[in-house]
């Protein structure tokens, strides 16, 4: 009898396959008695693991490949980091001596502690953390049951779709290369290094699912929607011909899409509309230029300041940026300054964790409390935009005073660069991300001192709705489509539009495919988003007809019922095309 489950959807389309068990769950550890002089042995055991463990993480850091997400080594170093540290290498010795038990069980019981002391941190970011502490046991209790994770040998009929408790970094890595289809997982956070690299990997995969270890046996049958973020293990013939006519249909699609890297992004009345990339790191300009975006929107550049002991120099952030705007020659790159605090804590921050992060000395604010690393920013961008087309963007700004601020650091960033004899281009663009209600609703007094805004989705939901982004328990009140949102969106693109600002979406509201007509149908004509989401806005920009999505929207405008926008949002998607 087919089992159903129901996880978040991680990567899109559908895999069909037998599933591959690779991680052991810490419930099924043995525990037995040790005699006095079974101890010492068993300390060295546990001392073996630890050391082939090490080795295992640092030959995995090595083989990374260079297109890999920068995060990846990051979380590597990250583990090896955990796997050193006493509370993990050395206080399990210390049981298997106090209680004279195997080393799984000295181990288990400190992977307890640490996780109840993790559990207690207000703070999401590091609370998740101990998802690393995890993933670092797991791969501890493998060396020491003497195997790691390994994909089988051998033929396998159908295609190999991984099932973990949990997937490491580490794991990502071992399997990046790998034949696999699809993974899912029980455990794993919207914002947890599993759905982070997840991702990045383009795969259909569902985390979050539970219980998927406990109920999926080796070489099952399974079908992955990574759409609908459902499961189903052993599948009725009929319920697999119908997940087999979807990833048909899937698959055609996607080499379809391909088709349209050189066709214009316009709609079926002629409108060109602009389709921009988000990045992280400088290497995913290649997938910026595979996917024809028309330039970058969004480059957070924070993720240069992530991960590492020290702040990167003026020089090292002056190379960053001139590699992404030579290699887009001349298509605009847009750099938002460094967008920390809240969730994107650096090491090197002095400012401790405040109760409210997301209300609290993040984006601009922390840059005007700290003008002199803001100012070597602003140096390096500035020397970076005479090889092509560099737009600086200032996150979460609230008012025309922080603008104000803004713009008078980059004034003297640029009197330092001119006094010095350094070159910079004279005509750099400067925005203002719209993320915060209130620079919504006073948007038109930012026109005088910007030539462009971009509308921060992600952060104008969460602000506008008081929801924690990255907090599981309240995600279901995470609405892009409630009628406040909609209103704000709406009344930034018109007030930009008459006064002849440009404007874009930056969040990941211009990337979700539900709602592009609404968003075309709102007046918006610029979209930045993930590179792999490119062309697929792209199919629908060319399959609408503004005319007749423009009534709709305007309905959508009107009502303040969800279920209404609910409704009138499936007549938008449902009206023809060509
Ligand atoms: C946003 O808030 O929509 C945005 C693009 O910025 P980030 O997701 O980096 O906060
Ligand atoms: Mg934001």
């Amino acid at each position: 009898m087919s089992i159903v489950l129901h996880g978040v959807p991680i990567g899109g389309g559908i895999a069909i396959g037998r599933a591959h068990l690779v991680s052991q769950s810490m419930d099924e550890v043995v525990h037995y008695q040790l005699d006095e002089a079974e101890v010492a042995a068993e300390q060295a055991r546990f001392g073996a693991a630890i050391a082939t463990t090490r080795a295992e993480l640092e030959r995995l850091t090595a083989s990374v490949p260079d297109k890999a997400p920068a995060e990846m080594k990051a979380f590597l170093s990250l583990h090896v980091m955990l796997l050193s540290d006493p509370m993990l290498a050395e206080v399990p010795c210390d049981i298997i001596a106090a209680q004279r038990c195997n080393a799984e069980w000295a181990l288990k019981q400190q992977a307890d502690a640490l996780v109840e002391q993790f559990d207690a941190i207000e703070e999401t970011y590091l609370r998740e953390r101990k998802h690393d502490v995890l993933q670092v046991v797991e791969r501890v209790f493998k060396n020491l049951n003497g195997h790691g994770v390994e994909l089988p040998d051998g033929d396998w009929d159908g295609e190999l779709i991984l099932v973990a408790h949990d997937l490491s970094p580490a794991d990502m890595v071992l399997f990046k290369d790998s034949a696999f289809a699809a993974f899912v997982t029980d455990v794993g956070g919207a914002t947890s290094h599993t759905a982070i690299l997840g991702r990045s990997l383009d795969l259909p995969s569902v985390i979050a699912l539970h219980n998927a270890r406990e109920l999926i046996r080796e070489e099952e049958w399974i079908v992955v929607d990574g759409e609908q973020g459902v499961v189903v293990i052993d599948p009725e013939p009929l319920v697999l011909d119908y997940y087999r006519a979807r990833q048909a249909s899937w698959r055609a699609a996607r080499a379809e899409l391909a088709n349209l890297r050189l066709a214009p992004a316009e709609t079926l009345d002629g409108t060109a509309v602009e389709l921009l990339a988000n990045i992280e790191m400088p290497s995913d300009i290649d997938d910026v230029v595979e996917a024809s975006a028309d330039g970058v929107g969004l480059f957070r550049s924070e993720f240069l300041f992530l991960g590492r002991d020290t702040l990167p120099s003026e020089d090292e952030q002056f190379q960053a940026y001139r590699k992404v705007v030579s290699a887009m020659q001349g298509k605009p790159v847009t750099i938002r300054t460094m967008d920390l605090g809240a969730d994107k804590n650096a090491r090197w921050m002095s400012h401790g964790v405040a109760d409210n992060p997301a209300l609290g000395l993040t984006g601009i604010r922390l840059c005007l409390a700290e003008p002199l690393l803001f100012r070597v920013q602003l140096r390096a961008l500035m020397r970076a935009s005479v090889y092509g087309k560099l737009r600086i963007l200032f996150p979460m700004v609230s008012g025309l005073n922080e603008l104000r601020q803004a713009l008078s650091q980059l004034e003297i960033a640029k009197d330092e660069l001119w006094e010095e004899g350094i070159a910079f281009a004279e005509n750099v663009e400067v925005g203002a991300m719209v993320e915060v209600p209130a620079a919504a609703l006073v948007v038109s007094s930012f026109f005088k001192l910007v030539d462009f805004v971009s509308i921060g989705t992600n952060d104008l939901i969460q602000y506008t709705l008081a929801v924690d982004r990255s907090d599981d328990s309240v995600s279901h009140l995470y609405d892009p489509l409630h009628p406040a949102v909609l209103k704000l969106l709406s009344l930034t693109i018109r007030s930009a539009d008459k006064a002849g600002v440009p404007v874009s979406v930056c969040g990941e509201m211009a990337g979700d495919l539900r709602l592009t007509r609404l968003l075309l149908g709102m007046g918006l004509r610029r979209f930045s988003m993930h590179p792999a989401q490119v062309l697929a806005v792209k199919q629908i920009v060319r399959n609408t007809r503004l005319d007749s999505v423009k009534d709709l929207v305007a309905r959508m405008l009107r009502t303040e019922d969800p279920d209404k926008i609910a409704d009138l949002l499936t007549q938008l998607n449902a009206a023809p095309g060509d």
